[in-house]
């Protein structure tokens, strides 16, 4: 997949705002400014302002509609969404190699609000990989007891757990068994145990 590391990084941010809804968690996972900026240092975004319960409402109400997109019946109606989402934040493309990262494009305006700025950013992500016919690599755990998002970028898009605590240990597990699979019987033989 023609995936750079600047647009997967972008999905990576997605994916954990996605998870801070009820929907996925069960709880607010954005109850209060706090845990909005605490969200934005722990991406590393640059620059971010003061941040205002404007701008708290604001992501919230983006991430319901990004969750819009990631359970829309088709493309076309993914594409309407997040054309729609895009269109309202604004763009403004342009090169930088910031903090010492290597170049890349930023796609939201300088000065942007919070919540245009992840629109722009995940949004262009999201589109990228839409063009790249691969909108089903964003989709949801498949444990039974859990709704949470998750993106696979491995070749095979072998990927079947978020990586919450349980689910990721069953990722383990499957990763496991994998590699048991494709090894040669000896060595499957003596291969230790996992308990599922
Ligand atoms: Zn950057
Ligand atoms: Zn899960």
């Amino acid at each position: 997949m023609l995936i750079t590391h600047d647009t997967e990084c972008a999905l990576d941010v997605l994916v954990e705002l996605l998870n801070t809804s009820p929907k996925a968690g069960g709880h607010e996972g954005l109850p209060d400014l706090a845990a909005l900026r605490g969200f934005v240092v722990r991406r590393e975004m640059s620059d971010v302002g003061q941040l205002t319960q404007g701008d708290l409402d604001a992501v919230r109400r983006l991430r319901q509609r990004f969750w819009d997109v990631l359970d829309a019946s088709s493309t076309r109606e993914a594409a309407e969404l997040l054309n729609a989402m895009i269109a309202r934040a604004g763009t403004t493309p342009r090169l930088t190699d910031h903090d010492g990262h290597d170049w890349h494009v930023h796609y939201f305006a300088p000065g942007a609000a919070l919540a245009d700025r992840l629109a722009a950013e995940a949004g262009i992500a999201l589109s990228l990989v839409i063009v790249a016919g691969e909108r089903d690599r964003l989709r949801h755990c498949e444990a039974p007891d859990c709704v949470r998002v998750f993106v696979d970028l491995s070749r095979n898009r072998s990927r079947r757990y978020c990586d919450s605590r349980t689910c990721g240990n069953r990722l383990h597990v499957a990763a496991y068994r994998a590699r048991q699979r494709t090894a040669p019987p000896a060595e499957a033989e003596r291969g230790v145990g996992v308990g599922s």
